[in-house]
């Protein structure tokens, strides 16, 4: 069977001498594992094709069922390589990758989260200095495509709306918990002011063009970098999950909030 789509590379592992083992997320295959054969021996047909980040046309060949197909075609369609080039972006955008081979599946098509990926790192790669709010925005609208979105205006527990000056996040579970519902045990929690909190409501409901072109100030971007660097990490240890499964404990829904 051959596949032909388009991907970015997400990591890349030398395998042998010459020879890489590659990790995808495609267009049309979700994400995909790829063996590539002699792509580092030089004149290469592959060239720089198979680098982290890149994306590329590929045909990609193996059987229906298998989890590792061979690379037949990587023909770079944008190499992304001032991100690659730049070490503090290249480590920047780790715990995206990690996101992203986390939370979706192999062989699973998912153009829409594919789309905003290109999309988010063409707009790194073009505005320099706002890199780091451009990654921010990206991780939010990512993780809200995939159904792991942050919960920020309503106790994940008991669904009472947020108010007050502060809301408390807890990455543990993925969303904030009005006072009566903090428990002890549930881990360390994130302090987020009312300007925080409209700005993940204008997150959730603004396409990612429209978020870019919404930059709060600088207290609010601190404040939600910090969550979503928690959040994010919880998510990839494996420990949060959608349902917000939360252990019951005495709750009055009527509590303030701080
Ligand atoms: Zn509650």
């Amino acid at each position: 069977m051959l596949i032909r789509t388009e991907g970015i590379v997400l990591r890349s592992t030398p395998y042998g001498e010459a020879d890489l083992i590659v990790s995808f997320i495609t267009r049309d295959e979700g994400l995909v594992q790829g063996f590539a054969k002699s792509p580092r021996k030089v004149r290469s047909r592959f060239g720089a094709a198979l680098e982290p980040l890149t994306c590329v046309r590929l045909g990609l060949m193996g059987k229906e069922s298998s989890s590792l197909l061979r690379v037949t075609q990587a023909d770079i369609i944008e190499s992304f390589h001032r991100l690659r080039d730049d070490l503090p972006t290249l480590v920047s955008l780790g715990p995206l990758v990690d996101l992203v081979r986390t939370l979706l599946h192999e062989r699973e098509p998912h153009p829409r989260k594919y789309e905003l990926l290109v999309a988010g790192f063409r707009a790194m790669e073009q505005n320099i200095p706002s890199r780091p709010v451009i990654l921010m925005c990206l991780i939010i609208k990512f993780l809200w495509m995939c159904g792991y979105g942050p919960r920020v205006s309503a106790c994940g527990r008991c669904g009472a709306a947020f108010s007050g000056d502060f809301a408390y996040f807890f990455p543990e579970y993925g969303s904030v918990l009005c006072q009566s519902c903090r428990i002890t045990g549930a881990g360390r929690a994130l302090r987020i002011g009312q300007e925080t909190v409209r700005f993940f409501g204008e997150a959730r409901s603004r396409t990612f063009t429209e978020l870019l072109g919404y930059l709060p100030a600088e207290e609010v971007l601190r404040e939600a970098r910090k969550l979503i660097d928690g959040h994010g990490a919880h998510m990839c240890g494996g420990r949060c999950r959608p349902g917000l499964e939360i252990p019951a404990v005495a709750a009055s829904p009527s509590e303030p909030w701080n």
